[in-house]
């Protein structure tokens, strides 16, 4: 351990709070400065027309990779544990882009039905006419899997919990089978981040995340990465390069900025999100909850098991009595959460949703009325506050 947080050959194993205060900065090469700044640049000189021809430069062009780029990407590299990660404009490019360096035409690829719906989409729509055929599984079907492998699956794609309805899966049962039928796993973990939840380190293949969420944290930038385990790496790397994939340099450094904050925020959110979904559960207008923290939950078991903590985002069920535009009214009467897509940030938001039309291997039938909230960093007594006033209002119709 070099002074100042730089990393030497005798790195030692730090506990995540620290790692991502240290990760991915190197003071010394920028005269000091703590952070890696922006580097903005399309164009990178070379002095002699040997080492351009050559390519020996460590940057060859902007798109290729900055100081920037680079650090925010051996960050996630630390964070991840896998043998590296490309950075994409996007959650959803992360996501497109992992697919792409594993399936080729005639391939089948399974999907977790409770998947992020772009995610449904690209599968069938982009994937579909490039001759990938996709087919759905139920997120709570554990080791049974084994029975939907055709020999020409070639992927796994989970997503645990799912981002509206909180489904967990057994991530080691169905990375256990897909071995045994030489697919890889892929898994969506925006709702955990490597924080909480370190796919590498139960086996799942590639691990992607929209930094949009947690890693920016405010609301104010589209990021996503993906982390590769050592045999899938040069794939990925190699179909990110092809596709031309490069995050501005302004999203790369807020992202950098945002995950030194990561843990402390995120223990934050799951504390008050916990806060908040124990208040529901209490309330007469709400039927459940669905959180995997909480003890009842039918996901409970496997959370405990395999994650370490609980972001600020879940659902809840209303009873069935209250009408689409009662709902509507109550969250419109709320102060303090904003209606908007995305989360993550530090801001809590309410949306009414309805997965009956996103399904195709599980009946959406939550028995009510479903909304999701994303508790952030205000004070959890001012939202329980506001929630109570909004429930108060609301009316059975
Ligand atoms: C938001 C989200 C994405 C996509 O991220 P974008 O940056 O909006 O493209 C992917 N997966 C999950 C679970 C998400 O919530």
């Amino acid at each position: 351990m070099a002074k100042n947080g730089e990393r030497d050959s005798k790195r030692r194993n730090f506990r995540v709070a620290t790692e991502v205060v240290l990760a991915g900065r190197t003071p010394s090469a920028f005269e000091g400065f703590v952070n890696t700044p922006i580097f903005r640049g399309s164009t990178v000189l070379s002095p002699t027309i040997d080492q351009y021809l050559g390519k020996k430069g460590r940057y060859t062009y902007g798109r290729r990779g900055t100081p920037t780029t680079d650090a925010l990407a051996s960050a996630l590299t630390a964070l991840e544990g896998g043998a590296g990660v490309v950075l994409t404009p996007s959650g959803l490019s992360a996501i497109t882009t992992a697919l792409f360096s594993l399936l080729k035409a005639g391939d089948h690829l399974l999907v977790t039905d409770s998947a992020y719906f772009p995610t449904r989409h690209f599968c069938d729509t982009a994937l579909a006419k490039l001759g990938v055929e996709t087919a759905y599984y139920d997120p709570r079907v554990g080791g049974a899997i084994e029975k939907l492998f055709k020999p020409n699956t070639r992927a796994v794609f989970l997503e645990a919990p799912g981002s509206l309805s909180f489904e967990m899966q057994d991530v080691p049962a169905i990375v256990r089978a897909a071995k045994r039928h030489g697919a890889a796993t892929l898994m969506d973990n925006t709702w955990a981040t490597p924080i909480y939840f370190k796919p590498h380190e139960f086996g799942v293949d590639l691990s992607l995340a929209a930094g949009t969420k947690y890693l920016g944290g405010h609301a104010d930038v589209n990021l996503g990465w993906v982390s590769a385990s050592e045999k899938f790496f040069p794939a990925l790397k190699d179909v990110h390069g092809t596709l031309g994939l490069c995050p501005g340099p302004e999203d790369v450094f807020l992202s950098l900025r945002g995950l030194r904050t990561l843990a402390v925020r995120l223990d934050r959110h799951m504390a008050s999100g916990l806060k908040v979904a124990g208040w529901l559960k209490s309330r007469p207008e709400v039927l459940r909850v669905l959180h995997p923290a909480l003890d009842d939950d039918p996901g409970h078991a496997i959370w405990k098991r395999d994650f370490k903590g609980a972001s600020g985002l879940f659902s809840f069920v209303l009873q069935p009595d209250y009408s689409a535009k009662a709902v509507a009214a109550f969250i419109e009467a709320l102060d303090l959460f904003g209606i908007g897509a995305s989360w993550g940030g530090f801001e809590s938001l309410a949306i009414p949703f309805d997965c009956t039309k996103l399904r195709s291997a599980t009946k959406w039938a939550p028995g009510g009325p479903a909304v999701r909230l994303h508790i952030g960093l205000e004070d959890s007594d001012d939202l329980i506050a506001d929630l109570e006033r909004g429930l108060s209002q609301l009316a059975p119709s």
